[in-house]
């Protein structure tokens, strides 16, 4: 019997999708990073140029995901996203949260409509973790006639079962 305890062969990946540093964001950017927020491919230079400041813009907050580089224990240049600012001046807001809807990363109208007459709480977060043709199907499937209702709301139901093994927050549905 072998009873020495097995090496790890593998360490897991560290590797996650940037979230916007905004806490009360947290908006999807498309960017790898490991869990201190260090660029795992480094794209870096698609960053946006402010004077000294390189940051990627939040689509979801249009906030600022400040870009820093420093170099590793290894000595190797990197790049880490370090800190989240707000964006200067709220030009193109309304617009950018209108093309982010448009885009489904944020939820648009009719969808909050339609969860408002189901009487579900979709948290932004459960939303942007729906592949995006089930976010497409919330989009487009109709919940006007009670049997439409009933059918929307099973469907959200599992949906978010299926994320997280809870069923989605009730609210007071709206007449
Ligand atoms: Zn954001």
């Amino acid at each position: 019997m072998d009873a020495t305890p097995k090496p790890a062969v593998k360490k897991p990946a560290d590797i996650q999708v940037l979230h916007c540093l905004n806490s009360e964001c947290r908006g999807l950017l498309a960017y790898e990073v490991d869990s201190q927020n260090v660029l795992y491919v480094d794209l870096a230079w698609t960053a946006k140029v402010d004077g000294d400041t390189r940051y990627f813009p939040c689509p979801q907050c249009n906030g600022r995901n400040i870009v820093e580089e420093f170099r590793t224990d290894k000595g190797q240049m990197k790049h880490r996203v370090v800190r989240w600012e707000p964006a200067r001046g709220n030009v193109g807001s309304r617009e950018a949260d209108q093309l982010a809807a448009e885009r489904l990363d944020l939820m648009p109208r009719t969808v909050r409509d339609k969860l408002d007459r189901v009487g579900i709480k979709l948290h932004l977060e459960q939303w942007q973790r729906l592949p995006m043709a089930e976010r497409e199907r919330l989009r487009d499937l109709p919940c006007e006639q009670a049997d439409d209702v009933t059918r929307y709301a099973t469907t959200v139901e599992q949906l978010v079962i299926g994320l997280s093994g809870q069923p989605p927050d009730r609210i007071k549905p709206r007449a």
